[in-house]
């Protein structure tokens, strides 16, 4: 397998016409977060209401991977509670480090970056908006900064 094999449709639709682009007004999160290896630099807005992510949007600039995972990112995690969403990151870790398991349903696009397992140095780029977001949910107990 070759680094190009990794660009698939579903990662370079993401990354050309990425989803829920932008900063929330009234976000109740935020959060910024670098992975130094290949300057991916990203932020993300949240919207928790009554536990449940109303919405989710990602800005800032980094290689197609950071890209498309912070675009499927945020479309997997609208209508989640954030217990719900901790789970999700928790599945994609697994996901990206090769562990075995039925990825499918729950990852939704996210399975096209199934490949990065196999570039370690990619992982961190994948990972990064997943991080992101738990690290905004780490600054409040529930997500809803009252
Ligand atoms: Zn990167």
């Amino acid at each position: 397998m070759s680094l190009n094999d990794l660009f698939t449709e579903i990662i370079l639709d993401h990354y050309q016409h990425p989803h829920n682009h932008g900063i929330i007004a009234g976000a109740t999160l935020t959060s910024r977060g670098f992975n130094e290896s290949c300057g991916d630099d990203i932020q993300i807005s949240v919207l928790v209401k009554d536990g449940v992510i109303a919405d989710a949007k990602f800005s800032g600039a980094g290689c197609s991977i950071s890209q498309a995972s912070a675009s499927i990112m945020t479309d997997l995690v609208r209508g989640k509670t954030v217990e719900e969403a901790r789970q999700l990151a928790g599945m994609f870790y697994e996901m990206v480090k090769g562990t075995e398991g039925d990825y499918g349903e729950e990852m939704g696009d996210a399975i096209s970056l199934q490949g990065v397992s196999k570039f370690p140095v990619r992982v961190k780029c994948a990972t990064l908006a997943w991080h992101t977001l738990e690290e905004s949910f780490a600054k409040t107990n529930n997500g809803e900064n009252k």
